[in-house]
């Protein structure tokens, strides 16, 4: 297409305000006078994606349109074409992707740590995709890098680093591992130039209800799965700090050289603390790293009420904290923190010239991006920076305040229909509640072994139901000796008590004959 013809096509459809026979083509930057038409398409994205917010906070509209994989591939064209396809199908590719897509942000979306649409952040995603640019050196990110540092230090001190270094990582399972390595390269710097065999064998210790990306960084780091010790938990799902130095001395024993616990706050199934204090008091005793996997926990250091269970989380060396979880800000966003600065560029720093000159005019201490093992990094700051400067310090401590008033509320409703509820852990410590829904033939059994095996049973066949109703969504699994259960997770901020009533009604309606 010949640029006077585009011209044409354009001013023709601008007159009748149809752009949807135009191409890629004739919108910038391939066409330099392509502004209208650019800005006519983006309003109409603008427009689809407010649709979809429209729809996910609208009680009475599905939260998924289910099919299964093969129906899906039938329905949706996912075929790349050899020739361009014009706007008009871009568009309504756009609408037909939402259309299947699940709704995070409706309120009876109980199914994931990440729940919930804050708008403000999701405006901050905007922008970051528009400003497309790339996290590795200030050069190229100035504000942004900025914002990093501000943002992070802030973190750092409510956690009780005053000084140390901090990054944001893609995922609470890549910050552990970050944690990993750097506690590696405190203790064994020899490791980055002479590799494994330069040192003993290193043992990791974790709880057996922990994240299992600690298991899986021993394995990426070679030091094997076998040397991740899986520590018991107490009937509240914290370690026990006995077994732990009874590990840490067996593995001794064996000559090997235990140097790392995990300590979770807040894990995935049950939402449990493990004891900070009483743990770092081994790590001490046995010259081990401290780090504190609270990617899920870490949002109650918001909350006066609730930042308690966190106690001691200054004496540990590192934390993971995600704020995409209880935070509710806009995936990904996941931030680790060292106590000690300059030892995340000491182990991951390689010195490449065509990045990270060390004769640029300006600080070069601002290029982060030596500081990481991935090269490149995504914006994940600023849908940060801004839902936290809309919020306040104390709108953000109610937001999570709010998050565990509806759990408590939960609890409560669900106590009140015992029933048809069974609690499996009746005080949760965080957001999550774990419970088995009895259908109405089970009410009154004997709650014995048979009983639970018979509701772990149900529990997939309801999930089933869930599903293709599309209007309710909570997760399941089984957890040691209990076999599967629902874990309810209310960590989207438009939760009100009215969708805790709907949840339990739902469940009811749909699963009391099964
Ligand atoms: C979610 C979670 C992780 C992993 O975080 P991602 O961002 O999903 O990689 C690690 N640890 C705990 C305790 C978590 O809850």
């Amino acid at each position: 297409m010949t640029n006077e013809t585009t011209e044409n096509q354009i001013n023709q459809q601008m007159n009748d305000t149809n752009i949807d026979n135009l191409l890629f083509s004739d919108l910038l930057p391939a066409n330099e006078t392509g502004y209208e038409a650019t800005r006519s398409f983006l309003l109409k994205i603008v427009d689809i994606l407010l649709d979809f917010i429209k729809e996910s906070s609208d009680r009475s509209t599905k939260i998924v349109d289910f099919h299964q994989p093969n129906q899906l591939k039938q329905l949706f064209d996912f075929t790349i074409p050899e020739n361009p396809k014009n706007i008009q199908q871009i568009l309504n590719d756009c609408k037909q992707c939402l259309k299947y897509q699940v709704k995070t942000g409706h309120p009876h979306y109980f199914n994931q740590l990440s729940c919930g649409l804050d708008i403000v952040s999701m405006a901050g995603e905007w922008l970051t995709a528009t400003a497309n640019t790339n996290m590795f050196t200030y050069e190229i990110a100035p504000i942004f890098i900025l914002m990093e540092h501000f943002v992070l230090e802030k973190m750092r001190n409510i956690i009780g680093f005053p000084n140390g270094d901090s990054i944001l990582a893609p995922g609470g399972a890549i910050s552990n591992l970050y944690a990993i390595i750097v506690a590696r390269h405190q203790m064994f710097p020899e490791y980055k130039t002479k590799g494994l065999k330069a040192l003993p064998q290193l043992v990791l210790f974790t709880s057996e209800h922990s994240h299992y990306s600690t298991k899986g960084a021993g394995a990426t780091c070679g030091f094997g799965t076998d040397n991740v010790i899986e520590v018991p938990v107490d009937a509240n799902g914290r370690m026990i700090p006995e077994e732990l130095e009874r590990l840490v001395k067996e593995s001794i024993e064996k000559g090997h050289r235990p140097f790392f616990v995990n300590c979770t706050c807040g894990t995935t199934v049950l939402g449990a603390f493990d004891p900070i204090n009483p743990l770092a008091d081994i790590c001490a005793k046995y010259n081990m790293w401290l780090h504190i996997d609270a990617a899920w926990g870490g949002g109650c250091l918001l909350s006066r009420k609730h930042r308690h269970r966190l106690a001691g989380i200054e004496r540990a060396q590192s934390v993971t904290w995600n704020p995409h979880k209880l935070m509710g800000t806009l995936l990904q966003c996941s931030t680790v923190h060292f106590k000690r600065d300059g030892l995340l560029i000491e182990c991951n720093q390689m010195c490449a010239d065509y990045l990270f000159q060390q004769d640029k005019h300006y600080d070069v201490s601002y290029d982060t991006g030596d500081k990481v093992i991935q090269c490149g990094r995504h914006n994940d700051i600023f849908k940060l920076w801004l839902m936290w400067r809309s919020k306040g310090d104390t709108g953000y401590e109610k937001h999570i305040d709010h998050l565990f008033d509806m759990t408590h509320y939960l609890v409560k409703r669900l106590k009140e229909e015992k029933d048809k509820f069974h609690l499996i852990w009746p005080e949760p410590e965080c957001v999550n509640v774990c419970f088995w829904y009895i259908p109405t033939r089970l009410r009154n059994n004997e709650k014995n072994r048979e009983w639970e095996q018979e509701l772990g049973r149900i529990t997939p066949l309801l999930k089933a139901r869930m599903m293709n109703e599309g209007t309710l969504m909570v997760g399941y699994q089984p957890l040691g000796d209990k076999p599967n259960f629902f874990r309810n997770i209310i960590s989207s901020s438009g939760v009100k008590p009215k969708d805790v009533d709907f949840l339990i009604s739902e469940m009811d309606r749909l699963g009391h004959d099964l």
